[in-house]
């Protein structure tokens, strides 16, 4: 039996002696995401990352441990660390999952902060990356430590730190198949990049958004005519686009409206959401950075939860064919682009939307205009597998022991890219999908922060599992 209180104190140790220490540094390395620095390579930011992690790892003394930084021709690198299992003949595996790869800066950061600036404020690391997802690799290793040092037995585990996850993952379906013989089938996958509905219980991911995008463009004119001569005659290629729009959702509610964006809702979903929305009360939508008088979105926080993870959504998150502001002179525009980014249902499938979308966008141009949807690479989401009872209970347990409070079963409404892919890879694997993405975390955004004593916890639930999947009756 895993000691709580013993393992608390050491990963407690480990994390303010060594593991915020390693991650002050870690934070001020921009190694942005290969989608965000095409250059990466040359620029040797991920590099130092690979190599600052890995010396940590393999510093470490874990009995058993076999570590190597996996290169791929083309690709961005792999830290893959294999730990023998204390039952050397058995091949029951947990895969450990995390990434190293950062957002880029994004502006609004507060003063004295900023992306590569580590700066710690009432137990809370902010910079970026810390928290997505630089801490995955520690956390894993000390969690198994954890269990070393008190004589525990567990499980063959294979620790996966990838560098192209800001990307969509691109290159880790080539380093599952190419190592999958080292991998094996994981009876239990655990991903340390996802999100927590607070910092007072152990949150499990039992569902994430996919994603449809594009760039939808109207073009009215070959080139530009002063608006006071074109205006009334020439129509606005904003207003085809708001028009298009209108296909989609509803203007006054967010409503989607194609069909095929829609999914049936598990009724052990909306019981789980229920729960949540009763742990949370407004935190629900109070968590937000609202301007004052802007109300949220449906009627009751059941509804807004639902809203973030069962159903899809529809942002604009960029624009081209207008000029800045200061460069706005009085003429009619030839075109308006726009970027569509809509969420989906965890089951619906990623291309069939995209699909739907492009063809409910490019029929019946408004007044002939020439509309073309750009699709962007599509994702699907993903739907957990009933959770079995041992790891019900093993969950429960050490969300109890930790934090005092029940664990939580949450829908994300973002898409880890991957999961899906991990999914449909191992079909047998029951996923502890957790991490600390709380509220105001603002991973992607300015002012992201590590909630270290969150943390803290969530490494010791982590041990707890590992501890109980060796022990648990399978039958
Ligand atoms: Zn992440």
């Amino acid at each position: 039996m895993l000691s709580p209180t013993q393992t608390q104190k050491f990963v407690d140790e480990m994390w303010m002696d060594s593991i915020v220490p390693e991650l002050v540094e870690y934070i001020k390395i921009p190694n942005k995401s290969p989608h965000f620095d095409p250059d990466w390579e040359a620029n040797g930011y991920m590099e130092d990352a690979v190599q600052q992690i890995f010396a940590w790892c393999t510093a470490q003394d874990i009995k058993g441990m076999k570590s190597e930084i996996v290169r791929l021709p083309g690709r961005t690198p792999l830290i893959f660390l294999e730990i023998d299992g204390t039952d050397e003949a058995s091949e029951d595996t947990i895969l450990l999952y995390g990434h190293l790869d950062k957002q880029p800066e994004m502006t609004g950061w507060a003063d004295g902060l900023g992306p590569w600036i580590p700066v710690m404020r009432e137990d809370k690391l902010y910079g970026r990356g810390g928290a997505d997802d630089g801490y995955a690799a520690y956390g894993s290793l000390t969690a198994i430590m954890a269990l070393q040092r008190e004589g525990l037995p567990h499980a063959r585990c294979v620790v996966i730190i990838e560098a192209c996850e800001e990307s969509g993952s691109y290159d880790l379906p080539f380093y599952i198949d190419h190592l999958s013989d080292r991998i094996g089938q994981p009876s239990l996958v655990i991903c340390l990049d996802s999100g927590a509905g607070n910092y007072e219980q152990l949150w499990l991911t039992v569902s994430l958004r996919g994603m449809a995008a594009g760039t939808l463009r109207a073009d009215v004119l070959t080139e530009g005519v002063h608006s006071g001569y074109a205006s009334g005659v020439v129509p606005s290629s904003f207003r085809v686009l708001r028009q298009l729009i209108s296909r989609l959702e509803d203007e006054e509610t967010g409503r989607v409206l194609l069909p095929e964006l829609l999914a049936e809702i598990p009724q052990q979903r909306i019981d789980q959401t229920r729960a949540m929305a009763e742990s949370l009360g407004d935190e629900v939508w109070q968590a937000y950075p609202f301007v004052e008088g802007t109300e949220p979105m449906a009627e009751d926080n059941v509804n807004r939860l639902l809203n973030r993870t069962w159903r899809p959504a529809l942002s604009f998150t960029g624009v081209d064919g207008l000029p800045s502001l200061d460069n706005a002179g009085n003429v009619l525009r030839p075109h308006s682009s726009l970027k569509l980014s809509m969420r989906l249902p965890p089951t619906v499938s990623g291309e069939a939307a995209t699909a739907a979308m492009q063809k409910a966008l490019e029929a019946n141009p408004p007044q002939g205009a020439r509309v073309s949807f750009e699709p962007d690479q599509a994702a699907t989401g993903w739907n957990a597998p009933n959770v079995a009872p041992w790891l019900h209970e093993s969950l429960q347990k050490a969300s109890q022991s930790a934090y005092g409070r029940d664990v939580m079963y949450m829908g994300e409404g973002g898409t880890i890219p991957f999961m899906a892919m991990l999914g449909d890879a191992f079909p047998e694997a029951q996923f502890m999908i957790t991490g600390v993405l709380g509220p105001k975390s603002n991973a992607h955004g300015p002012n992201e922060f590590l909630h270290v004593p969150f943390a803290r916890r969530l490494t010791t639930c982590v041990a707890a599992v590992l501890a109980d999947h060796y022990q648990r009756d399978t039958a």
